[in-house]
């Protein structure tokens, strides 16, 4: 049996990983566009369930990434220069690129090398392979070769974000709020190395648009949003690596596959950067799909169909999740007239039903300074 695998980003090895533990006599190749030691983005985080899922999966690979992951337990919002801190969630983040590293280290020990610089073309997928694993990202050209087979459904969020790295390490995963001269901002930051943050500012549409961002070069942006976030950066910089201001892109398809195509990982579906999901996504799309095709004993038709019963019940809770978070963040600037306590549980809450008991047992020690504080936590 033949399986190609085109991207080597989280989803692709992962997969690639997974097939050889469970079938070692399976032909992998794996094509990737860029060089070996290219990437975008800074730091990725990683909830302790997450790892927890990693670990059943390949407790080698987790064994490699481990010892390379920052951790903290709780998480600060800062607003109105107030520093509230939510504990009871406990994270792990890597630098992206030491991320792949490690995953193609584990790929290398089984005997895979993706075959880098390697860019597949929508005419040009190979037609000798039994099954073909879209692993390409949100502009997948496996999916965009048949939009309508896989029922894609893209819609941008309007708010406009930018990711950076900083040259500092932070004590917890921090979500600032800023009232500037050019008006209210948001930064998402977190250490992913001692002296490395991710940090990924974000802004509302028409903010963005009275601030003139879409008239500046790349190096007037980051030294304006460096004097933005003065206060926070303390003196660190901003680093750019490919840096733009976005618009998050939703996107979700009906049907994961289409003959013997299947998309898996942000090829499938996007899920806001704000639930911090998106390569645990990856994985455990991966994870369910060798899976479904173990189960059914590698038939590809069937083992297709079931990947998708099997894995959209859990992937529409936390994409769900993820598009409400989103719509709390297309408000930030609205939801900012509040004080800082109350501000913080509306953040925390954001996702979803968070109700007083779970607030209470998810987050005891935020949830006893909002009672102290004689705010409510009934819904
Ligand atoms: C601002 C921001 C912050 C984020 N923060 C987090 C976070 O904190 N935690 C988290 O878990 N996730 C985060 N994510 C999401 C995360 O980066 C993605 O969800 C994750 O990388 C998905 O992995 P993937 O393997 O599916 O896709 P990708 O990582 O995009 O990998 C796809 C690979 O396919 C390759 N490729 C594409 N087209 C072709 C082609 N035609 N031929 C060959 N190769 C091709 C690409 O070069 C790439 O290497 C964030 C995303 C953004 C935008």
């Amino acid at each position: 049996m033949r399986v190609t695998i085109v991207g080597a980003g989280p989803a692709g090895l992962y997969a690639a990983i997974l097939i050889r533990r469970a079938r070692p006599d399976i032909e992998i190749a794996v094509f990737e566009q860029n060089t070996r030691d290219a990437t975008f983005g800074f730091g990725v985080v990683f909830s302790d369930q997450a790892l927890g899922f990693l670990r059943a999966g390949d407790p080698d690979t987790v064994a490699l990434i481990e010892p390379h992951m920052q951790r903290w337990p709780d998480i600060e919002v800062v607003h109105k220069g107030q520093r509230v801190t939510i504990d009871g969630v406990g994270f792990a983040a890597i630098g992206r690129l030491d991320l792949l590293q490690l995953l193609l280290q584990r790929a290398a020990q089984l005997g895979i090398h993706p075959k880098f610089e390697c860019r597949q073309e929508t005419g040009n997928l190979p037609d000798d392979a039994d099954l073909i694993i879209g692993a390409d990202g949100i502009n997948s050209i496996v999916r965009t070769s048949a939009p309508e087979e896989f029922g894609e459904r893209v819609k941008n969020l309007s708010n406009r974000f930018i990711w950076y790295g900083a040259t500092r390490g932070f004590d917890a995963l921090t979500q600032s709020f800023v009232e500037t001269r050019l008006g209210k901002f948001n930064a998402h930051h977190y250490r992913y190395q001692t002296d490395r943050s991710t940090f990924i500012i974000e802004t509302t549409e028409a903010i963005w648009d009275r601030a003139g961002f879409a008239e500046l070069d790349a190096e007037t942006t980051r030294s304006v949003c460096e004097e933005l976030f003065d206060d926070v950066l303390e003196g660190a910089r901003l680093v750019d690596n490919n840096s733009d201001w976005r618009q998050f892109p939703n996107l979700a398809c009906e049907r994961y596959f289409s003959g013997n195509r299947v998309l898996i990982g942000d090829a499938l579906h996007t899920a806001h950067f704000s639930v911090g999901s998106g390569t645990r996504l990856a994985f455990e799309d991966a994870a369910s799909l060798i899976t479904a095709l173990t189960s059914t004993g590698w038939n590809v038709p069937a083992g297709l169909a079931l990947f998708q019963d099997m894995r959209q019940p859990a992937l529409q809770k936390i994409t769900d999740a993820a598009t409400r978070s989103a719509f709390w963040y297309e408000a930030f600037d609205e939801h900012m007239a509040l004080e800082p306590l109350q501000f913080a549980l509306g953040y925390i809450r954001r996702a979803g039903r968070l109700d007083a008991d779970k607030l209470r047992c998810f987050a005891p020690g935020f949830a006893a300074q909002l009672e102290a504080s004689g705010i409510s936590l009934s819904i």
